[in-house]
């Protein structure tokens, strides 16, 4: 029998059901990927994700030719290319893992409905999360809207089944190459139509692997309380791998819980925080599948306050926001942080976030789409829930009336200013005591730290306190309409 696999968010040769699958159940195996020609014409993604993108293929293209089964690779529209490939190869099955976003939903749905015109068996597979939508729900069966009694359940279901994990194949090397023309190289980022770059983070199946062990041997023990430290290495950067797939979800969560269980220095609350965090994917990724209008607008019509109109105004806010000019240090640092190296901080994301959307009062939308372009690990489920969260929008979202103070915030989890002057280098030799609000230097300290506000750094563009107030009294007139 000969099988094709269609990989697509799943580049991995571990613990990979449709890979495992197809190599259990198929004397051929045909691994295939397909370049989404109108996903890459949309931009919706950026030039980070896309060179991590290759990245991760290149190695899982090598780990395959190891293997003796080459990748092969089309470029164009996603069904068409299926089922042409499955149709000109003879495969009898064609394999994969399932995707939750809603335009992958209808896109399966579609190669599903033709491969079984011409004849061909499809098997689709749960790879992406630990558990699906389905097996995560209320005592009534409803999908759950708060994250803290998704946890619980998911934690019951986790004791109930600890789902295994799968190594790679040993049956993959036995596997007769079908006889193909010879697969050409994959193509660059600028034959794709984006702008070549050395990803931030490293891809691939190996160094993925290499960061878990790394991550959950010392730094998951404090993880607790760096995890809000920007200037340092204190979470796993793991994101970008778990949003390609180059890191199984059940590898990563037995490998934490494993970390726990050799006992020695461990921290329990670092590495239960840690596998919070993995929930809280999770808890995204159900979201999406369960209420996928989500990825078009608010989960919920709350009393929120207007967006700004559009204008000169929102425009020129907006680009400030984009370039890092706002003169507001951390939220600067962390958008020049994201423009630079297609990443930024967990805490510094809600910042921004909630900058964006209070004290600029800009529609989250836009954050949501900016980050998009610009993330390595951008992903549908985990942006667009988060964003939601900021805007107070969403399922279990922050309260309305919480704003985030920047200065604050910079002074609790930046205090010395590390994170600032190392993407805000205008601001390095200003003292600490000033550098999470450099407006308030006098003139003789600004000619001392060689920065002039104003000139060299921004004034503020909008007045924290001010904007609070305008969102909170705006809130309270939506509420009483
Ligand atoms: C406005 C906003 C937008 C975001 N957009 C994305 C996005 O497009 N893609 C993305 O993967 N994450 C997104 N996040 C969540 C989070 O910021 C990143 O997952 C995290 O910073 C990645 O760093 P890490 O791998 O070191 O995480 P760690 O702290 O090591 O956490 C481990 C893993 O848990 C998951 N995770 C952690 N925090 C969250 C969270 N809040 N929501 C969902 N999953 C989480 C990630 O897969 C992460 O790799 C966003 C957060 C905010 C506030």
């Amino acid at each position: 029998m000969r099988g094709m696999v269609w990989f697509r968010r799943d580049l991995r040769l571990h613990d990979q059901p449709a890979l495992t699958a197809a190599c259990q159940e198929c004397d051929e195996v045909i691994p295939l990927f397909v370049f989404d020609e109108p996903l890459l014409q949309s931009h919706k993604f950026g030039s980070a994700c896309v060179n991590f993108m290759l990245g991760c293929l290149g190695q899982l293209a090598s780990s395959l030719a190891d293997h003796g089964v080459p990748l092969q690779w089309r470029r164009g529209e996603p069904v068409k290319h299926i089922v042409r490939a499955a149709s000109d190869w003879k495969a009898d099955v064609v394999y994969w893992n399932r995707d939750y976003e809603p335009g992958a939903v209808e896109r399966d749905r579609l190669a599903q409905q033709q491969l079984s015109q011409l004849g061909v068996t499809v098997r689709t597979f749960k790879d992406h999360v630990v558990f699906e939508a389905d097996e995560v729900r209320s005592a009534t069966g409803e999908p759950l809207q708060r994250y803290s009694a998704y946890r619980a359940r998911w934690w019951t279901k986790w004791h109930a089944t600890t789902p295994e994990v799968q190594p790679i194949p040993p049956a993959l090397a036995k596997k007769k190459a079908a006889l193909l023309p010879i697969s050409r190289l994959l193509p660059s980022a600028s034959e794709l139509g984006y702008d070549p770059a050395v990803p931030w983070i490293e891809p691939g199946e190996r160094s993925a692997q290499k960061r878990l062990r790394w991550f959950t041997k010392e730094p998951i023990h404090s993880y607790a309380q760096s995890r809000n430290l920007p200037a340092i290495d204190g979470s796993s950067k793991l994101s970008p791998h778990f949003r390609f797939g180059t890191l199984s979800p059940r590898v990563a969560i037995h490998e934490a819980l494993n970390a726990l269980a050799k006992g020695g220095q461990v921290s329990r609350i670092g590495v239960l925080t840690w596998i919070d965090e993995l929930i809280w994917r999770e808890f995204f990724q159900q979201v999406l599948a369960s209420f996928p209008h989500v990825a078009e607008g608010p989960f919920r019509k709350v009393a929120v306050p207007p967006s700004r109109e559009p204008g000169p105004e929102h425009d020129s806010l907006f680009q400030a926001w984009c370039n890092g000019q706002t003169g507001y240090p951390i939220v600067d640092a962390g958008m020049r942080q994201l423009n630079q190296t297609g990443w930024m901080h967990n805490r510094v994301r809600m910042v921004v976030a909630s900058f964006l959307i209070k004290d600029l009062r800009i529609d989250w939308q836009s954050g949501e789409r900016y980050f998009m372009q610009h993330l390595l690990d951008a992903d549908v489920a985990a942006n667009n829930g988060n964003w939601q969260w900021c805007a107070s929008t969403g399922t279990d979202a922050m309260r309305g009336y919480r704003i985030f103070n920047p200065a604050l915030q910079s002074k609790k989890f930046d205090q010395d200013g590390a994170y600032i002057r190392r993407y805000v280098p205008e601001l390095a030799r200003v003292p600490a005591k000033r550098i999470h609000e450099p407006h308030l230097m006098t003139a003789d300290e600004q000619a001392r730290a060689g920065c002039r506000i104003g000139t060299d750094y921004p004034s503020p563009i909008v007045d924290h306190q001010l904007a609070r107030q305008e969102y909170l009294t705006l809130g309270k007139q939506e509420a009483t309409r």
